[in-house]
């Protein structure tokens, strides 16, 4: 059983419980992070600490732990369930006032709930998908207009990842005014030539700590990265694709669509960016 983390406490999952009136529950009012485990080690701690303050400031909430002490709480969790590969969940809501009430609670007196726990992975990084690609269909963002905020408000990427399936496929990329946003849970990118190119920064996607890495490590590397739009046609006409997350690193997209990309196997550039991603991301993991 899980030793997860509750308010200060560590606890057996199934001890672990929090209010029906919790704002998480009933109106989707929190944010979270998800941090990869690599060799036992965080990855990119410092970058998922960063936006998770910027998410619970956007937000107008506040943060219930310090970055020493939230470090502290993912070693004591990698440890006391000895996470060698995986994950770990962090979630924080405007915590559990005694009713429903669509006004914010004073935070004086409704404290936020902070919830962490682990998720065991063994062969994360060496996951057999990088091999072979993902397929990918294309849907609509019909998403709400702060996606840059990392809420729990999951519904429509879960909705998306169950019409891809359905499909016959591993995931969605989400299409609107034409253009691509992102993944259901991912960023996304096309590689034409030596260019890799992916939409830039802006409130209408979330922008990912994997993201920063692989451009930084792309750009060190002497490829070219084009941060602009690129439409739906452009991806399927493009020689290669892929998706960076925290949980897939960089993952080759081989089909998109009807549209297979290339020979209908990861190309060039992806594995070589998840390469050098997984290689850095170990050396500095903490
Ligand atoms: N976009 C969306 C919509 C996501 O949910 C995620 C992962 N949570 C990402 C991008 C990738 O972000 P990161 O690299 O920080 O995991």
């Amino acid at each position: 059983m899980r030793t997860v983390y509750l308010n200060g406490d560590y606890l057996p999952e199934n001890e672990a419980s929090v209010s029906i009136f919790d704002r998480g529950f009933l109106m989707a009012d929190g944010v979270y992070e998800v941090t990869s485990v690599l060799d036992g080690k965080l990855i990119d701690f410092d970058g998922h600490a960063v936006r998770l303050q910027r998410s619970l400031g956007a937000l107008d909430m506040q943060n219930p732990i310090s970055k020493e002490d939230l470090l502290e709480v993912h070693r004591e969790l990698v440890r006391l369930n000895e996470i060698e590969e995986g994950m770990i969940y962090l979630q924080i809501t405007r915590g559990a006032p005694n009713d429903r009430d669509f006004v914010f609670p004073d935070p004086d007196t409704t404290k936020p709930t902070i919830v962490l726990f682990t998720q065991n992975k063994p062969g994360l990084a060496d996951n057999p998908a990088a091999q072979k690609g993902m397929k990918v269909i294309s849907i609509n963002d019909i998403r709400w207009g702060r996606r840059d905020i990392k809420t729990v408000q999951l519904l429509y990427p879960s909705m998306g990842k169950m019409m891809a399936k359905k499909a016959g496929a591993d995931d969605a990329w989400m299409i609107e005014d034409g253009f691509v946003t992102e993944g259901t849970s991912n960023n996304a990118y096309i590689v034409k030539g030596n260019k890799i190119i992916t939409r830039a920064l802006s409130n209408d996607i979330l922008h990912g700590i994997t993201r920063a890495a692989v451009l930084r490590f792309a750009r060190e590397a002497q490829m070219e990265v084009e941060e602009r739009n690129f439409t739906i046609e452009e991806a399927k006409e493009a020689d290669e694709a892929f998706i960076t997350s925290a949980s897939t690193f960089v993952m080759p997209v081989v089909q998109i669509d009807d549209a297979v990309l290339g020979q209908g196997v990861p190309g060039r550039v992806a594995p070589r960016l998840r390469e050098i991603y997984l290689d850095e991301s170990r050396k500095a993991a903490i």
